[in-house]
């Protein structure tokens, strides 16, 4: 099968004319009709084998994978998903694995709303590149640049099962319950819109670690946060291990979370308590700057080492 006959088989049919998009795949371009008074917010991730996935991983988790990480980047601004660019860079067609990649991909895609609309098919090693557009209301996106000493720190979900999942395959291990939290991160999607309505202006999520990326938040806000250890949300799974170990690095530390950390100002606090879904106030912002881990006695734990590309 040649490049167009893949393309037309897999990916000619994920999205329809419709309000939004004019014209989807097979022209040289997209052509796309953004609602008035919105702005776009775009977003892009690569996600090469062997280095942010296992070459042999299932193809309907990766399709959702590639979809996910991207929605929440989306998410940490309070956009409302819309359309997809889709890069593949594949060794071979394989039909089952396109077959299972587009399934999952797709799974998320209608349960978001999300409408591929074009991209680029080539041979090489294999590698996925995704790229996202959502619209967001102008006046309420939120910035990793908006927060302010005094506002509390909330994240939704748990902290660390993927990066504890990893850590246990990497050894050879059975992560069990914990490879879906790795491999099929939900992205918390209706939640920062759901914050976003409320009037949260300060939000990112997590993929690199909660102290990497609260620290993004610190910098650009040019504040400090203090956050209480002994309150971050842990899965039964995390609180055994780290009682077992007495190593709270997944928690801290780990990538893949794709939960979101938020700033709320006092203000907004009994708004909180009403949205439909459970958030966990970790710390605050303050005046200074950095990420301070505390512990409920008070004394301070070290600041892990973050993962970086590039990091010599
Ligand atoms: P061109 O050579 O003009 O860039 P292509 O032959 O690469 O066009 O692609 C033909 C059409 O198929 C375009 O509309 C493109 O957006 C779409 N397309 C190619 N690869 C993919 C893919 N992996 N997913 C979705 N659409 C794709
Ligand atoms: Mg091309």
């Amino acid at each position: 099968m040649a490049e167009f006959a893949l393309i037309e088989r897999y990916f000619s049919n994920l999205s329809r004319p419709g309000q939004d998009v004019l014209l989807g795949v097979g022209d040289d371009c997209a052509l796309l009709q953004p609602p008035t008074g919105h702005q776009l917010a775009m977003t892009m991730d690569t996600l090469i084998a062997g280095r942010h996935f296992f070459p042999d991983v299932d193809p309907v988790a990766l399709g959702h994978k590639s979809l996910a990480v991207n929605l929440s980047d989306l998410a940490a601004m309070g956009a409302k998903p819309a359309w997809a660019l889709l890069s593949l860079s594949m060794p071979e067609i394989d039909d089952d694995w396109l077959q299972g990649f587009v399934q999952g991909f797709q799974d998320l895609a209608g349960r978001f709303g999300v409408k591929l609309v074009g991209g680029d098919t080539c041979q090489g090693d294999l590698s996925i590149t995704l790229q996202l557009s959502g619209f967001v209301d102008a006046q309420r996106a939120m910035l990793r640049s908006n927060a302010k000493p005094g506002d509390q720190i909330f994240v939704t979900g748990a902290l660390g099962d993927a990066a504890l999942a990893l850590q246990l395959l990497q050894e050879g291990k059975d992560p069990g319950e914990l490879r879906a939290d790795l491999e099929k991160p939900w992205p918390r999607v209706d939640e920062g819109r759901a914050l976003a309505e409320l009037g949260v202006r300060s939000c990112i999520d997590l993929s690199d670690g909660l102290v990497a990326d609260l620290g993004h938040i610190c910098k650009q806000s040019r504040c400090g946060a203090r956050v209480e250890v002994e309150r971050l949300p842990l899965s039964a799974g995390v609180s055994d291990y780290l009682r077992e170990s007495g190593d709270l690095t997944p928690a801290i530390a780990g990538g893949d979370d794709y939960e979101l950390c938020f700033t709320l100002p006092p203000l907004l606090r009994e708004g909180l308590d009403e949205l439909p879904f459970t958030c966990t106030c970790i710390g605050e912002m303050v005046a200074g700057e950095g990420v301070e881990l505390l512990k409920a006695d008070g004394s301070r734990l070290p600041p892990p080492k973050a993962w970086e590309h590039f990091a010599s």
